[in-house]
C-alpha cells in the first residue's frame, strides 16, 4: 500500500494521553481516582445560555447558518472586544469556529507558507505546534523566565528572516502565569519591527486573579497584525459546545474563512445562539466561577507551598505550575500508581521538571488530592 501522509506521520502524539489513558484504565478497574489533568470547567454551563439553545431549537435555527457565524453573534463578538478589550473590532473581523482550537488550526493555515518559522513560548499548550505543522511551518522554542514566568530581550534571538508569527497564552495554560505589560510589549516591539504576526490566545482572559489580563492587540499597531483567539469553553464553562472565535483584520479572516468554508462549513446554529445568550446576558456567572477557581486555587497553591513545592505565579487560568526535583514522567506516574491521583508532566507541555495540576474540580477532592500527594511525596 502506498505510504499515507508523511506530514501527519511526523507530528508526535500527545504525550499527556500515556498516563490518562492509564488513569481511565485504573478507573475501569475501580481504583478511586481523583483526576487533577483535565482542562475543563467543572461547571455546568449557565441555565440563560442553555436555555437560549433550546429556544433556539424549539424556533428552528437548526438549518446552515452565515459561514463565519450568525450576525448577532458576530456583532456580539465585536462589541465585547470594543467594550472589554479596548481595541477596534467590526464583525467583518470575527470568524466563529468550532472551538478555539479550531480557530487556531484555521489560522495557522491562513498565515503559514512551507518553511514559515513560528516562535512558540514554553512552557507551552500541546497543539499549537501541530497546527503549525499541519500548515507546513515549522516552531522555535523559546522557554519564558523560570522564576517569573515572563520574558527578556533574550525572545529577539529566536528572530530570523524566516519568522511569521510569535504565538502569546496569557493566562497561560499550563503555567497559569499571566504575561505583565513589559512582555506583551517585547512581543509587540519585534513583531512591529521584524514585520510578524502574532497570535494571542486570550481564551483564559476571565480567570485572572491577581493581575489585570491585557489584549496584545492593545498595543502600538498590534490589532494590524494580531489574531486575539478566544472562546466560551473557559469563561462559560461551554467545553461540548465546541465554540470559538478569531478576531483579526479583514484580510486574514477572510483567508481564515475559505479554510471554514471547505471544511467544517460553520459552528453550530443553535449552539452560536447560546453564544450570544453568553456575551449579552448577566455576566454574574462568570465572576461567580472566577469567584470559586480563586478559593480552589489558593487553597492548592498554600498546601503545595507548605509540603515544599515550589509554585509558578498562579496569576490566572485554573493550573498549579509544580516545580519537582526529579523526572516529572516518573513523579506523575508515581502520583498515580501509590497516590490514585492523575496529573500531566510538564514533559507534555515542553517543560520537563514541572507538573500541571488543574483545580477546576470540587474542593472536596482537591482536599483528598492534597492528602494524598502528601502521603505519597
Ligand atoms: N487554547 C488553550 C490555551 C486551551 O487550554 C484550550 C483548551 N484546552 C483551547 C485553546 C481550546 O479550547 P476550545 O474548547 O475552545 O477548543
Amino acid at each position: 500500500m502506498k505510504r499515507l501522509s508523511e506530514k501527519i506521520a511526523a507530528i508526535a502524539p500527545s504525550a499527556t494521553i500515556a498516563i490518562s489513558d492509564k488513569a481511565k484504565k485504573m478507573q475501569r478497574e475501580g481504583i478511586d481516582v481523583i483526576s487533577l489533568s483535565i482542562g475543563e470547567p467543572d461547571f455546568d454551563t449557565p441555565k440563560h445560555i442553555k436555555d437560549a439553545c433550546i429556544d433556539a431549537l424549539n424556533r428552528g435555527e437548526t438549518h446552515y447558518a452565515p459561514s463565519n457565524g450568525i450576525p448577532e453573534l458576530l456583532s456580539a463578538i465585536s462589541e465585547k472586544i470594543r467594550n472589554e478589550n479596548h481595541f477596534s473590532c467590526t464583525p467583518s473581523q470575527v470568524i466563529v469556529a468550532c472551538g478555539a482550537k479550531d480557530a487556531i488550526y484555521e489560522a495557522m493555515e491562513a498565515v503559514m507558507n512551507p518553511g514559515d518559522e513560528t516562535i512558540l513560548l514554553t512552557p507551552s499548550w500541546v497543539s499549537y505546534e501541530p497546527c503549525v505543522q499541519i500548515a507546513g511551518g515549522r516552531i522555535v522554542k523559546h522557554a519564558v523566565n523560570q522564576k517569573t514566568f515572563q520574558l527578556d530581550d533574550s525572545l529577539g534571538d529566536r528572530v530570523n528572516t524566516k519568522t511569521k508569527m510569535i504565538v502569546v497564552n496569557s493566562p497561560s495554560n499550563p503555567s497559569g502565569a499571566v504575561f505583565d505589560q513589559k512582555s506583551l510589549k517585547l512581543v509587540a516591539d519585534l513583531c512591529e519591527d521584524h514585520d510578524m504576526y502574532a497570535m494571542s490566545d486570550e481564551i483564559y482572559e476571565k480567570l485572572v486573579y491577581s493581575r489585570e489580563h491585557v489584549s496584545l492587540a492593545t498595543i502600538g499597531d498590534m490589532a494590524q497584525r494580531t489574531i486575539t483567539i478566544n472562546g466560551f469553553s473557559k469563561s462559560y464553562a461551554m467545553t461540548g459546545w465546541r465554540l470559538g472565535y478569531a478576531v483579526a483584520p479583514v484580510e486574514i479572516i477572510r483567508q481564515m474563512s475559505k479554510v471554514q468554508q471547505h471544511s467544517v462549513s460553520q459552528a453550530a446554529t443553535f449552539a452560536m445562539w447560546g453564544a450570544v445568550a453568553a456575551l449579552t446576558g448577566d455576566q454574574r456567572c462568570v465572576e461567580e466561577m472566577r469567584a470559586e477557581f480563586d478559593r480552589r486555587r489558593k487553597y492548592v497553591i498554600s498546601e503545595l507551598n507548605r509540603m515544599g513545592y515550589e509554585t509558578a505565579p498562579a496569576d490566572g487560568a485554573f493550573y498549579a505550575f509544580v516545580k519537582v526535583s526529579g523526572d516529572d514522567m516518573a513523579i506523575a506516574n508515581r502520583w498515580l500508581e501509590l497516590g490514585q491521583v492523575a496529573v500531566t508532566p510538564g514533559s507534555a507541555f515542553y517543560a520537563p521538571g514541572w507538573i500541571r495540576l488543574s483545580y477546576a474540580t470540587s474542593m472536596e477532592k482537591l482536599k483528598d488530592a492534597m492528602g494524598r500527594i502528601r502521603r505519597v511525596g
